[in-house]
This record gives C-alpha cells, structure tokens and sequence, in this order.
C-alpha cells in the first residue's frame, strides 16, 4: 500500500541507495535518489519531501554540511542521518545540526523502516509545508489567514487554514477524521460526532469553490476520510 510520502535518498555509493531506494519503495514510500550534496539540494529547493535520508560521507559537500544549510535556509523536513560505525562525534554534531536522528550503518532495512517510521510518527504533520504552502492553485499563509491566487484573496479561519496544511503536508494520502481533529482541535475523536469534522469540510470545500476551484480538491473516501488531489 502506498503511504503517499515522499523520502529523499542522499548516498554517493550507487549500490546502498539504490538498495535503499527499492526497500522503501516496496514499503509504500515515493523515493528519490540523490547521489551528491549538490543534488540532493537542488532537489530539496525544488519539493517538498517528508524525510530526507542523509548519508555523512558525501563528495562535494558533507552531509553535516548540508544539514547545516538546510536548517539555517529554514528547512524544517525531518533528517535521519547515516553514520559508520564509530563516528560518534559526529553523530552528536548531527543532532547539533538539527538532524531528527542518526543509525549506524550496518544497520538492518527492518531497523531502519522502525526508526523511519518513528520519525514521520513524532514529526509534526504538517510541518514539512511551513508557514505559506501551495494548495492546490492557493497559496494559503498561516500568519494572515488567507487563501490566494491571482484572482483574489479570501479569510480563512485558523481551523480552516490547519485543516488545508494537514492536507497539503499529505497529498494524496487518505487524511481520517481522528488524524484532522488531533492535528486542528488537538484532541482525540472520542465522543465527538464525526458530522462536527464533515461539516467543517463542507464549509471548506464551500470557500474552496467561491474562491473559483474546484471543491473537488478535498476528495471524500467513503468509510475513511478525506484526500486531498493535487492533480
Ligand atoms: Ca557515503
């Protein structure tokens, strides 16, 4: 099943990543590959990911170096840094950097499927798509609260705005109504009436459709949720 997310590959040694491309790729993940520091960051400038594999050892520019870059240019994608045995140093100079976590290599693919997955777990959702993100032909900003294109400008309620950067931090993923309350109300479904959340879809597929697009954005899946389809 795919997961809808998006892992960037950064490893100069063709074989572990296009190894690790495969691995993660039958896990259900999009992968791209990157096999130098220089292509890895046009990538990274060019969409968004949800986690960037990062290698240590790289020709060019060093995967601490680019880890450095990334979080000074404010890049907030979750890193998990690979090391070789006995770089404990840098190790602690990667999570000084800003990497989200580091394995050793050798590590087993199962290992690193957990830690991946703990990783996007523990991850906000949403804060791979920042402050001002792309939806759909919008752009929405989350300090002001609005919606634009090049026809014009429309308000969004803060909940409006959090429920639009959940679906654009999982394009193509099936969002369930638990996963929308606990990221936009930040508690748990339980006892709630799930109507509560498709009302508020309704009302932003509305807004969606008076702002010239197609409400068809947002995607109900019946008996599971919402997808956002960013054709
Ligand atoms: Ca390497």
């Amino acid at each position: 099943m795919r997961t809808g997310q998006y892992i960037l590959v950064v490893e100069d040694e063709p074989k572990i990543r296009e190894g690790l491309q495969d691995f993660l790729e039958f896990h259900g993940f999009c992968v791209t590959g990157a096999a130098d520091g220089l292509a890895a960051e046009r990538l990274a400038a060019e969409r968004r990911f949800d986690l960037i594999l990062l290698d240590l050892m790289l020709p060019q520019i060093s995967g601490e170096q680019l880890c450095l870059k990334w979080r000074q240019a404010g890049l907030r994608t979750p890193i998990l840094m690979l090391t070789a045995k006995g770089q404990e140093k840098e190790k602690i100079a990667g999570l000084d950097l800003g990497a989200d976590d580091y394995i050793t290599k050798p590590f087993s693919l199962e290992e690193l499927l957990a830690r991946i997955r703990a990783v996007l777990r523990r991850t906000d959702p949403t804060r791979s798509v920042g402050q001002a993100f792309a939806f759909g032909p919008f752009t929405v900003d989350m300090e002001r609260l609005t919606l634009a294109d090049d026809h014009g400008t429309t308000a969004l309620t803060r909940r409006q705005a959090m429920m639009l950067q959940v679906f654009a931090a999982n394009p193509g993923r099936i969002v369930t109504r638990q996963e929308l309350y606990e990221a936009v109300w930040n508690e748990s479904l339980e006892g709630i009436e799930t109507r509560t959340i498709d009302m508020h879809i309704a009302r932003l597929r509305d807004l969606l459709d008076q702002a010239g697009q197609a409400a068809e954005l947002i995607q109900t899946v019946r008996g599971e949720g919402y997808r956002y389809d960013v054709c």
